[in-house]
């Protein structure tokens, strides 16, 4: 038979899910596994969201929605939002896609800006699903890395180092999975110095954003000057309101790079799930109690994770200033993170996402998810403590 495609063949399948999956598929065989894997809350969507899912469903809300890029209230709650907490002017009719899933829109930002050759940045440690896009998008992925040493900050002298005529775009994650960093105001100016004299666009993922921890602050840089027309803004319900599930996500920039995200669309998935966007209206106008509820929770698991981490001897992990996942490394270990996570597996029943997962600058760390129940936490500290000998 004739050779499969070469440029899917070229990309991994996704380590995230991967692990998940296989915690989850030991979990239903029976084997008592701590999963410190996947990125899912543990929370249960509020309750409000899932019944306007329901009446959305009883009122007929099953076929295609009009207009397929997403409904005309959900559309218009997406601007106000962004008007209102991100300070981006969006036009609902124009400027805004809705997609099955954040990752979605990253792939449509993509398809939107590369051509062949294109070269496209990313702050490494990346998020797992950042380079097989560009790649799949037919650009060249291009890590910017970054040192835990330094706590992950960025500097215009460090991303100019990897600039080249081909540079298209660059790709920033704030508050980033898997360093947990909140990209400074500072940083940010660097970026777009940076960004407006060479030109490129910047895709900016902010999935994360409602999930700060402290008295930080959540800065959108489509806001800052000069950047509202090079800027494409990816977020989504998934990690906020506990609704990965519903695979409910939206790009919203300039028209012109919304108007082939949305014919992308149009050739490739058609639309998110109707009745998901009419959950996704009551999600964005009703109560937002509940996210800082999780939110709140999240930042007391944190507390007690990192403690009782660094008390572990060989492990240090630093604070994370949002999102749900702790980056720690171990100092002293002769093991690379494939085989911590091998280890953790086989020796604790603790499944973790191998460092080298977000590329070689995540070598020697292990990602543990914190959008886990606090009763599982205390379990896999005390297991951590017991098997932290064999890490070494
Ligand atoms: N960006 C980042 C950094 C993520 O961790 C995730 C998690 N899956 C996504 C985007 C996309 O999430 P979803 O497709 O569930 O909206
Ligand atoms: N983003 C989550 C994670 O990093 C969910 C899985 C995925 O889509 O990669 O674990």
């Amino acid at each position: 038979m004739k050779d499969l495609s070469l440029l899917v063949r070229s990309v991994p399948a996704s380590v995230t899910l991967a692990v998940n999956d296989k915690a989850k598929a030991l979990q239903r065989a029976g084997q008592d596994i701590i999963a410190l894997a996947g990125g899912d809350p543990d929370f249960a969507t509020p309750p409000h969201i899932v019944k306007a899912a329901f009446n959305a469903i009883q009122n007929g809300a099953t076929h295609y929605p009009a207009p397929m890029k997403g409904i005309m209230p959900l559309l218009e709650a997406i601007a106000e939002k962004m008007e209102h907490d991100n300070a981006i002017h969006c036009d609902p009719q124009t400027d805004i896609v809705v997609t099955p899933g954040g990752k979605w829109a990253l792939f449509l930002a993509l398809s939107a800006l590369i051509n062949p050759g294109d070269e496209v940045l990313y702050l490494e440690p990346v998020w797992v699903s950042y380079p097989p896009m560009i790649k799949l998008a037919g650009g060249q992925p291009v890590a910017v890395s970054l040192s835990a040493e330094d706590n992950y900050r960025i500097t215009e002298e460090t991303l100019r180092q990897k600039i080249t005529p081909y540079t298209k775009a660059l790709m920033i994650t704030t508050p980033s999975n898997p360093t947990g960093r909140v990209l400074t105001w500072e940083e940010l100016k660097a970026i777009t110095k940076v960004a407006i004299e060479k030109d490129l666009y910047v895709i900016a993922d902010e999935i994360y954003e409602k999930l700060i921890f402290d008295d930080r602050q959540h800065i959108s840089i489509g806001s800052m000057p000069g950047m509202g027309e090079r800027t494409l803004t990816i977020n989504g319900l998934s990690k906020a309101y506990a609704m990965t599930g519903w695979r409910l996500g939206w790009l919203a920039g300039p028209t012109p790079m919304m108007k082939l995200a949305a014919k992308m669309n149009s050739q490739t998935v058609s639309s998110a799930a109707n009745f998901t966007m009419h959950a996704a209206v009551a999600a964005l106008t009703g109560p937002q109690d509940s996210v800082e509820e999780m939110r709140l929770a999240y930042q007391v698991r944190r507390d007690f994770m990192v403690d009782a981490l660094n008390e572990i001897p060989g492990i240090s992990c630093r604070s994370v200033e949002g999102a749900f996942y702790l980056f720690p490394s171990f100092p002293g270990s002769s093991k690379n993170s494939l085989e911590l996570t091998d280890t953790l597996l086989d020796r604790a029943g603790i499944a973790g996402t191998p460092g080298i997962a977000f590329g070689s600058s995540g070598e020697g760390h292990v990602r543990f998810s914190i959008a886990t129940a606090m009763s599982e936490l205390e379990r896999a500290v005390e297991r951590l403590a017991k098997v932290a000998h064999e890490l070494l």
